[in-house]
């Protein structure tokens, strides 16, 4: 048997069946109209951007990286509760503005932006995070043609990395930001052409557990802002120290420690440089505020046996849960966290894969997990699902579709 990774705090049986803030899952699933099924808890979401808030200085704004989860919805109840909105296309600045989120708050980061993103943004009045100095450039000339003050930050390249991460976003070679060297030439010509100058974007990596790693990235992001500024000669108006608070995915993954991480950014900011002095300083997080309040619904519709193995075939799949699959960015598959909802109070009582509708040996969300008994009927349920499922999996794969989602 193969271990499964831990199912996050706050979830409950009821009459043996799983229970999302409340409600049974077989409940919401017939509210819903069926399987797949994506469910959002918004008390969820609300209690773990507080417990956030309560361990950050409170000088640290708090910033949401919609890419994580754009379900329109859950944007609208994120409005209430972060100061701001990180975006990385045209397409997720439309969805910021159909949720009804003042432009002010949203910065926009990301390779690859196109003139007319750029024009979107620029006369919507968003923040550009700038990744080189050609899109600097195309900005500034939109901007002039748009007779609009832009509102411009630089990404920074930094020559670290964070430690342990899941994704690397620094150090060398990228396609993203501008290296450390060319910063201070780019933000003092966007100074003298006239910007509204929006500081730095410093982003160095994603999915760490570490608070150790996370403290000393957040560490040389603040020395390099300082030092980047300093060569500019302006006051920093704005600095985003980027992310990478992570999740416990798999079997012995722990929390982060947010507690330690905020004393040592409160002891940071009680201690910054002249030129630091009145910075605004946020972070921008993901899969940290919305990852565990989402959970991934489906039914088994099939239950066989090849070769002493089973297999619990669901309706659902790497279609909707590319992450789980272990296929977006993992280097070895293990197991998230995973359950019988119908069955959520149950001993285990034998190994079983639970795998997908479509005909690829990829399509497995469960691999040898130890669950109770289930049958043709019963629902599974996928943990850790409310960040980079629903948009970051390939649905019309197989002509499949996407899955349903609510946020109750
Ligand atoms: C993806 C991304 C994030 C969010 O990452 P999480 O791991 O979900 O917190 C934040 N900032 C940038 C620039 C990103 O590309």
């Amino acid at each position: 048997m193969k271990p499964l990774g831990p199912i996050p705090a706050g979830f409950a049986a009821i009459d043996g069946v799983l229970a999302i803030a409340g409600r049974k899952a077989t409940d919401l699933v017939a509210d819903a109209g069926g399987t797949p099924l994506f469910v959002y808890s918004r008390d969820m979401l609300t209690a773990r951007v507080a417990a956030l808030r309560a361990a950050m200085p409170e000088r640290l704004a708090i910033h949401y990286a919609v890419k994580a989860n754009p379900y329109s919805p859950l944007l609208q109840h994120m409005l209430n509760l972060v100061d701001g909105f990180d975006i990385a296309s045209g397409g997720e600045l439309a969805v910021v503005q159909d949720a009804g989120i003042d432009p002010a708050r949203v910065s926009f980061a990301g390779p690859g932006k196109r003139d007319a993103e750029l024009a979107s943004a620029i006369a919507a009045g968003v923040t550009l995070n700038l990744e080189s100095e050609g899109e600097a450039s195309r900005a500034l000339a939109i901007a002039d043609r748009l007779g609009v003050t832009p509102k411009l930050a630089i990404r920074v390249n930094p020559e670290f990395d964070l430690k342990g991460s899941g994704m690397k976003m620094g150090g060398g070679a990228k396609p993203f930001g501008v290296d450390e060297e060319r910063v201070p030439a780019l933000g003092r010509r966007l100074i003298e052409a006239g910007a509204d100058w929006r500081g730095f974007h410093i982003f160095a990596g994603s999915q760490a557990l570490s608070a150790d790693a996370i403290i000393e990235t957040q560490r040389q992001t603040v020395a390099l802002a300082a030092r980047l500024a300093g060569e500019i000669g302006a006051a920093l108006p704005k600095c985003n120290l980027g992310g990478g608070f992570g999740i416990p995915y798999f079997p012995g993954d722990e929390p982060v420690d947010i507690a330690a991480i905020g004393a040592a950014l409160a002891e940071r900011f009680a201690d910054l440089p002249d030129v630091l002095r009145d910075t605004a300083f946020c972070i921008e997080l993901g899969r940290y505020l919305v990852g565990e309040s989402g959970v991934y619904l489906a039914s088994v519709v099939d239950r066989k046996v090849s070769h002493g193995d089973v297999y619990l075939v669901t309706d659902g799949g790497l279609h909707h849960q590319l992450a789980a699959s272990g296929n977006f960015g993992t280097v070895v598959r293990r197991n998230y966290p995973s359950a019988i909802a119908t069955r959520f109070a149950a001993e285990v009582e034998e190994e079983a894969s639970i795998v997908g509708c479509l005909c690829t040996p990829l399509d497995r969300l469960a691999d040898k997990g130890g669950f109770p008994r289930a049958d043709v009927g019963d629902l599974v349920a996928i943990f850790c699902a409310g960040a980079y499922g629903a948009s970051a999996s390939p649905a019309m794969f197989l002509g499949q579709g996407p899955a349903g989602e609510v946020l109750i």
